[in-house]
């Protein structure tokens, strides 16, 4: 018996002296040491050589999983050890959601370790076979390490230049069809690209330390529009303003946010603080930003609400004030019964957490009529507006 399973969990125990994975063996999970020691050791002839003990908190049989060859090395417990595993899955999953500059950093690494490794070995065939393997993997990730690094000094020469710019979609009262308030969306109007959504370039911006400025940024130049609105207007129209989790975690986050709110005379109950899943996943830093601001009376709205995987655990775990239903659910609600079900159990939900309930996406005039007949009173969508320059309403009076 080489191992054998901790009964609950994705550990496995092995005694002293017992074999975690041989040399050439194809690897198909990492492990991280959570007691005991692992020798690992590369075999030369008929000799294995010693390279490194792992101990306690440390990760090995890693590089197999990362660049896709076979096991480098053998492990062998040197005591008796626990060790937690992980997927190939889990931990390809991780390393493709990294930085594309740090999977390359990652792949690199590896790369020296072998070669490092191979200085005494004899190398094998199959080994030089896979040499094409590893080299194609190793290109792909570093054409994307250049692109995001390309994209990132872009963002930032945008911003310099002032090729930013925020766009307002009205959110409408479903009975009145009046706008009660708008969603500020960003565009970039590249002097090289043209128009570009932020699915060209949000990703990228989160990633960055761009994502302060530029959301600082964000926040005064949507407080600034809507006071224009709104005194042209004559209408106190609520603004919500997406919130990323990079900005949360800024220690002046609240303080900037009052000083521009204060600035344009807007009551901290009428902007509506846009966060998703993914903010909520920061820790106590971005909870306790949350907290204040509803303390000041903010509102905070859950975003792409059903999405996500945790989305109604969230609820019971922060204090919020509005809920999103993502464009996934109703789109469908005519063509879909589950999407119907599930529309239905979100607005019910809502109804009975004290919760405003707005859907998102709504494009036709039957959509509308069955979430008007499902209880929903705040819609957005095509239907009423799409995202508009400020430029656009400034001659429209009635805004919706
Ligand atoms: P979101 O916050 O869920 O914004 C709603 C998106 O749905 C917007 O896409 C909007 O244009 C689009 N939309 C609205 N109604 C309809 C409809 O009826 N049909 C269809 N097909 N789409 C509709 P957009 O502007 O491309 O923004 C995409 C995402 O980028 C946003 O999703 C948000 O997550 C992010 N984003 C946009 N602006 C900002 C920003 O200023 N700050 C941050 N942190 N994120 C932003
Ligand atoms: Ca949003
Ligand atoms: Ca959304």
């Amino acid at each position: 018996m080489p191992y054998y399973f901790d009964m609950s969990t994705n550990y496995r125990n092995y005694f002293a002296g017992e074999t975690i994975f041989a040399q050439d063996e194809p690897g198909d999970c990492a492990y991280i040491v959570e007691s005991g020691r692992v020798l690992i050791s590369l075999q030369r002839d008929d000799q294995m050589l010693p390279i490194l003990v792992v101990g306690q908190g440390e990760i090995f049989g890693e590089m197999a999983i990362i660049d896709r060859l076979p096991r480098s090395a053998t492990a062998v417990a040197l005591e008796d050890c626990r060790l937690c595993v992980v997927s190939r899955g889990s931990l390809d999953e991780r390393v493709q959601r990294a930085d594309p500059v740090v999977r390359l950093l990652l792949m690199m690494c590896i790369k020296r370790m072998r070669k490092m490794n191979s200085e005494v070995l004899i190398k094998t065939v199959d080994l030089e076979e896979n040499q094409s393997i590893q080299d194609l993997n190793q290109m792909r990730a570093s054409q994307e390490a250049v692109r995001a690094v390309k994209l990132e000094a872009q963002i930032a020469e945008a911003f310099k230049n002032g090729e930013f710019c925020m766009y307002y979609q009205p959110i409408v009262g479903l009975s009145t069809r009046v706008a009660t308030g708008f969603e500020a969306l960003i565009r970039w109007h590249s002097a090289t690209q043209g128009a570009l959504g932020p699915h060209m370039f949000m990703d990228a911006l989160e990633e960055s330390a761009l994502m302060v400025p530029i959301g600082k940024w964000i926040i005064e130049q949507s407080l600034k529009d809507i006071n224009t609105l709104r005194v042209l207007h004559k209408t106190n129209y609520t603004i919500s303003i997406n919130i990323s989790a990079r900005q949360l975690l800024e220690p002046d986050f609240v303080e900037h946010l009052e000083s521009c709110r204060s600035s344009y005379k807007i009551r901290a109950d009428e902007i509506k603080l846009e966060i998703t899943e993914r903010v909520l996943l920061q820790g106590e830093v971005a909870l306790c930003a949350i907290e204040s601001c509803r303390k000041l009376g903010y509102k905070v709205a859950l975003d792409d609400f059903g999405t996500g995987y945790s989305s109604i655990s969230y609820l019971r775990e922060i204090e919020l004030d509005v809920i999103k239903v993502d464009r996934a659910f109703t789109l469908h609600v005519l063509s879909h019964s589950k999407s119907k079900h599930i529309t239905q159990s979100i607005m019910d939900l809502a109804r009975a957490l004290g919760l405003e309930c707005i859907a998102e996406g709504v494009e036709t005039e039957e959509v509308a009529k069955e979430l008007v007949s499902m209880g929903c009173v705040l819609a957005q969508g095509y239907l009423f507006g799409k995202p508009e320059a400020l430029k656009h309403y400034l001659g429209v009076h009635s805004a919706a």
